[in-house]
């Protein structure tokens, strides 16, 4: 199975010393209730506990939003790791020792390519430090970082750093440290000579900014021109080491007080987050010269309940944070947008009015999304209205728009609270506006129907948490039976080993095939049952998901063979019946086509799958 190369020995140690009460406890305060344990989940957010451990089973699961696993997979969610990275920081703390990287050839060669990456950034960092706190060259870069709000303390906090504008003076220092310099070019901080032979430093005269991973590494630097010049901005770019589609600048700073907080507050330039830290914004994170991917958005789901949008107040600042709302909102985040007047951007807000008007009157005064998108909505309209249209026309359409972003929210008091306003706003009756609103709901539902749970096609809603598993009394029998059949077979391999031979691989849920499939690769390893073992095989948030919401399912009474040939049965007949109504289609269009001959072959074997289910 898939792991890498890390030993299933190693695994197994790793789940052995690490109770999943003890791990989660870290994290989440729990309550017993009865078997098992209960606490409010860190994956979602809500008011009432429904995120679960069994320290039998060594597993937990959110009755809420669907996140479940076993203790590797617990770390991976709140910590934003690997699984490689999860078992290694277990190990760690349990002291196992592990030495899976020395295996396969090839990674040996890329792990200690890293390793010497590393040194060779931390040394960067310290050396361009060094070279702007005591160099003569590093004289004016300290004059423009303090004329631009830089205190001594926050230069040394952020390892700030300045690399002159000579052209091999980090080569020079990391070429005497024994590094070698075909690797430092792979790894972003040498470039080739253009001509002749050898490696000229990448950055030159620029402000140096490391740049952490989420360990606290640095792994890139940002670098800044203080003049004229292009361009103005250069990060290093993508290397082993460094992929900016899931670093956040800051985060390992932030990281305790976002834990305290449950809030992130999200910028789009790392000199923004390191000003509002300094001006008391402790937990904030900034993208690195990048759009906010996906992979940003789960890190912060995985941190914080909530994130806070703080871009700049010119328009393109606002069009991205409109984008970014909808990445994070799709991912399950809740979102606010703190707003920045005149077009300025934070560092410019907190230079002119300072820091506590910026903590009070911007960040704590942040809006709810809706809100948000109704005023961006309002303004290009505006303009609209002024160009083109004239007034009620503008008003309209600007009125249709909002209809739409209201009709999103799925609270009826959010619903008419801003319908109120529009009401206030635009002098509409509020009767009028409810019934266009319920016009447009109607409408919505019909492209993307609400409640439909049956998504097959796991693989596409993979760590994909909002498709939550319906209450089961609402699921198909074969659903149910599927699903009650797995259940037994996690703990019973004889069980599993009878329904290999008897089913196979023909469970009608694609989840529910590919979780016996990797029950049945599990078993064949000759492993006892144990749930919080088998989930470590998944590997896939999906998976894990439903494999620990199954294993809930108390399998253990009244089981006899009978029970479980009744399960068979319902999931084949499923299979039949579908098989069934195909051929009825079939039938059906050879009778529109005049194709009797045909449509008397299908009938044959229509009537012959009839018998079979009766027999069944
Ligand atoms: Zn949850």
């Amino acid at each position: 199975m898939n792991y890498g190369n890390i030993p299933d020995t190693l695994i197994d140690a790793v789940l052995k010393q690490h109770d999943i009460v003890d791990v989660v406890s870290k994290y989440v305060h729990l309550a017993k209730q009865g078997k098992n344990l209960v606490g409010l989940c860190p994956f979602h957010s809500e008011k009432s506990p429904s995120f679960t451990v069994t320290p039998i089973k060594q597993i937990y699961h959110c009755f809420g939003c669907g996140a479940g696993g076993n203790s590797i997979k617990f770390i991976m969610e709140i910590e934003g790791y690997s699984f490689p990275e999860a078992v290694r920081q277990l190990a760690e703390e349990a002291n196992i020792p592990f030495d899976w990287e020395d295996t396969p050839k090839e990674q040996t060669e890329q792990q200690k390519e890293k390793t010497e990456l590393y040194k060779a950034y931390e040394w960067s960092a310290k050396w361009y430090h060094y070279l702007l706190r005591n160099s003569e060259h590093g004289k004016p870069a300290m004059e423009y970082l303090r004329s631009r709000g830089f205190s001594d303390k926050l230069i040394d906090l952020y390892q700030i750093g300045y690399a002159p504008p000579m052209w091999d003076t980090l080569v020079q220092f990391l070429v005497k440290r024994d590094l070698d310099p075909v690797l430092m070019e792979k790894g972003g901080l040498f470039s080739e000579r253009k001509s002749g032979t050898g490696h000229v430093d990448l950055f030159r005269d620029r402000i140096m900014f490391p740049i952490w991973d989420a360990k606290g590494r640095v792994v890139a630097f940002g670098g800044r021109l203080m003049g004229d010049g292009q361009p103005k901005y250069m990060n290093t770019p993508e290397t082993m080491l460094f992929n900016k589609s899931k670093v956040l600048y800051n985060f390992h700073h932030a990281r305790a007080s976002i834990r305290k907080t449950q809030t992130i507050v999200l910028f789009e330039g790392y000199v923004d987050a390191i000003k509002a830290w300094d001006a008391g914004v402790l937990n904030g994170v900034a993208t690195m010269g990048t759009a906010l991917t996906e992979a940003h958005a789960k890190l912060m789901k995985n941190n914080a309940e909530q994130v806070i949008l703080c871009y700049d107040g010119d328009q393109a600042g606002q069009a991205a944070a409109l984008k970014s709302l909808t990445i994070l909102e799709s991912v399950g985040c809740k979102t606010s947008v703190a707003m920045i007047p005149n077009l300025m951007d934070p560092d410019e807000y907190i230079s002119a009015y300072g820091s506590h008007p910026f903590t009070a009157e911007i960040i704590q005064a942040a809006v709810p999304s809706t809100k948000f998108r109704l005023l961006y909505l309002e303004k290009s309209h505006m303009v609209q209205r002024d160009v083109i249209n004239g007034e009620d026309e503008g008003n309209l359409r600007y009125i249709h728009s909002a209809l739409k972003v209201i009709a999103e929210l799925a609270s009826p008091t959010e619903r008419e609270h801003y319908l109120k306003s529009l009401s206030n706003d635009f002098h509409y009756s509020l009767d009028v506006l409810k019934q266009d609103l319920h016009a447009v709901r109607k409408e919505m539902k019909k492209v993307k129907p609400i409640g439909d749970n049956n998504d097959i096609s796991w693989n596409n809603v993979m760590n994909n948490r909002r498709v939550v598993e319906a209450a089961p009394t609402l699921l198909p029998a074969y659903h149910n039976a599927e699903r009650n059949l797995l259940a037994i077979m996690m703990n019973f391999r004889e069980v599993s080993d009878y329904v290999q031979q008897k089913l196979g691989d023909q469970f009608n849920v694609e989840v529910h095939a590919a979780l016996a499939a990797y029950l049945y690769a599990y078993y064949s390893l000759g492993r006892e049952p144990d749930v919080s073992r088998y989930i470590a095989t998944l590997q896939n948030s999906k998976l894990e998901s439903v494999a620990s919401y199954i294993s809930m399912i108390d399998s253990k009474q009244g089981i006899n063979s009978q029970v479980i040939d009744d399960y068979i049965r319902a999931i084949k007949r499923y299979t039949q019946e579908l098989a069934l109504n195909q051929k009825k289609e079939e039938s059906k269009r050879a009778e529109r086509l005049g194709d009797v001959l045909q449509e008397a072959r299908i009938e044959v074997e229509i009537l012959a799958l009839e018998k079979q289910m009766k027999l069944m």
